[in-house]
């Protein structure tokens, strides 16, 4: 029997009961699992149990794929008119809007977040990109190709989509991540399959509610909770999924492109990790600098895939930003604590392992090192300098409040520097000479580049990494790309043999 889970809260930001489903929502339904089995979601500010979601497997995802694959070929995908997959789409973002404080309390609660943080960044971001989508559906279309035949024949393509496409996705940002996946796939006429992390899948099966609400057909969404080894598994190895759309680690993200090569060669687009550079020049506005340095390696408690987390400064400004920054930090750190509070700007976190490595390794602790607090995963934002770029906490994704600060004298010095790193997914650059900022711009090797400020990322604009950070891109239209594959049409008007 599908169960309910009723979660009380009484915080200054949200008082009263927001009731979720804990099963899996398949083919509009919730259903329990065909093993059952569960798992206990756990408030990481407390450590203590929230409640427990029922846990799929192989057999659920079979259950899943094959009803995507029914309502793909009887009610959506062709038959349906882009037009009326962008209605329901615009109608799903006005519940969500409906709803938005009961997905913000839901979202802090289950990974930490302040609340403030899932209001203005999470949250606005999940509707606008669903909204965003919406406008998109009815406008995907291919071109009248000029023949070498001439009027002899007709020639033309079609963007079409997969049919099932296949999403995973990581615990950071549970509705950001619902809402970059669904929305480009539902626009293109896809019907999905998507896990979401079996840590954080409370937002996600709350938005399952509204899917139905909304009035999108039976099976066009189905969302299986479970541990990645068995529904990621599962999902990645299908062979009635054609294409996997994955957000996570680039360990993960390697298996999830060999499972696709050992089995039926999904298209695979992924999103992973990065460890991005901030790059800060004598003359940027320090002010300025200091506060979008701060959101772009502190926003999101560091867990956040384009964390400005290696700062490279120019000598001259070096004492100077290094007095400001660690002001700021030290600020930083006495609002840590719960996400419920207003001003808590910084929630918990797990990463006391690389603040020993980088310790062992000769690193100055300049700031921070410490957990926060007796009780919850908390930690307070560190800072090391004197840093070597052999090691551990330079080259590798911390997914932490851990920043790395490096002093650099050239601009040539620096764009090597930055680039010195097997990833590839975001950079800033801090400078008043907005003909270097534009070249440091171009020369950084990463999916997308900031000047003067960090993380304004929008639907309209794609997103994704070069090198280790993946393949492909989300958001804008560049993502309408990645849900459809492209037929040529070639009718003989005239030709005969
Ligand atoms: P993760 O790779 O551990 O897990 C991501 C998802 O994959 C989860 O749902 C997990 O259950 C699933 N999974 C795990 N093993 C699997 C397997 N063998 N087969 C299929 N699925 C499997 O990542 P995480 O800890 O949840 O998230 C943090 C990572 O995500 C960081 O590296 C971060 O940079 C990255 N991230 C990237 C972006 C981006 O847009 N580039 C955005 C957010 C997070």
């Amino acid at each position: 029997m599908p169960t309910t889970a009723t979660i009380d809260f009484s915080t200054a930001f949200y008082k009263g009961s927001i009731s979720v489903q804990t099963g899996l929502f398949i083919n509009g339904e919730w259903v329990e699992p065909v093993e059952p089995d569960t798992h206990d979601i756990i408030n990481p500010a407390t450590g203590k149990k929230i409640t427990a979601i029922s846990l799929g497997s192989s057999k659920d995802v079979d259950l899943a794929v094959a009803a995507a694959q029914t309502a793909y070929k009887t009610v959506w995908g062709l038959k349906c008119p882009g037009s009326k997959r962008g209605k329901l789409l615009t109608r799903l973002a006005d519940l969500i809007e409906r709803d938005i404080e009961q997905f913000i309390a839901l979202e802090s609660l289950n990974t930490g977040k302040p609340f403030n943080s899932a209001k203005n960044v999470d949250m606005a971001e999940s509707v606008s990109c669903i909204r965003y989508f919406g406008g998109w559906a009815d406008k995907v279309h291919g071109k009248t190709v000029e023949s070498q035949l001439g009027e002899q024949k007709l020639a033309y393509t079609r963007h079409e989509p997969y049919g099932v496409v296949g999403q995973i996705i990581p615990w950071n940002s549970p509705m950001r991540m619902v809402s970059w996946k669904i929305g480009p796939a539902l626009a293109t006429g896809n019907c999905v399959v998507l896990k979401p992390s079996e840590i954080t899948p409370l937002t996600a099966l709350k938005f399952a509610e509204l899917v139905t609400e909304a009035g999108f057909p039976p099976g066009v969404v189905n969302i299986v909770n479970g541990y990645g080894s068995t529904v990621g598994q599962a999902i990645a190895t299908h062979p009635k999924i054609s294409k996997i759309a994955f957000t996570g680690s680039t360990l993960v993200g390697r298996k999830i492109l060999e499972e696709s090569a050992r089995t039926n060669l999904k298209v695979v687009t992924l999103e992973l990790g990065g460890k991005s550079p901030t790059i800060i020049f004598d003359d940027c506005n320090l002010e300025q600098t200091v506060k979008w340095a701060m959101q772009a390696m502190y926003g999101n408690q560091g867990q956040s895939c384009v964390a400005g987390s290696r700062l490279f400064v120019q000598e001259g400004i070096y004492p100077q930003f290094m007095e400001n920054f660690t002001a700021a930090v030290t600020a930083l750190s006495q609002a840590t604590g719960d996400p419920f509070v207003n001003g808590t700007r910084h929630g918990p976190q797990r990463i006391m392992g690389y603040i020993a490595s980088g310790k062992d390794e000769g690193a100055n602790l300049h700031l921070g090192g410490k957990r926060h607090g007796a009780e919850g995963y908390f930690i307070k934002p560190t800072i090391f300098t004197d840093v070597t770029p052999s090691m551990k906490i330079v080259k590798e994704e911390i997914f932490g409040p851990v920043a790395v600060i490096m002093k650099f004298k050239t601009e040539e010095e620096v764009i090597e520097a930055a680039n010195a790193t097997e990833y590839g997914l975001s950079a800033c650059v801090f400078s008043d000479n907005i003909s270097r900022a534009i070249r440091v711009a171009h020369a950084v090797e990463s999916g997308s580049a900031f000047v003067n400020s960090s993380q304004l990322v929008e639907p309209s604009m794609p997103f994704g990494g070069y090198k280790a950070s993946g393949i492909g891109r989300e958001h804008g239209e560049y993502a309408l790309e990645t849900y459809t594959q492209v037929k040529a049409v070639h009718i003989n008007i005239g030709v005969t043999i």
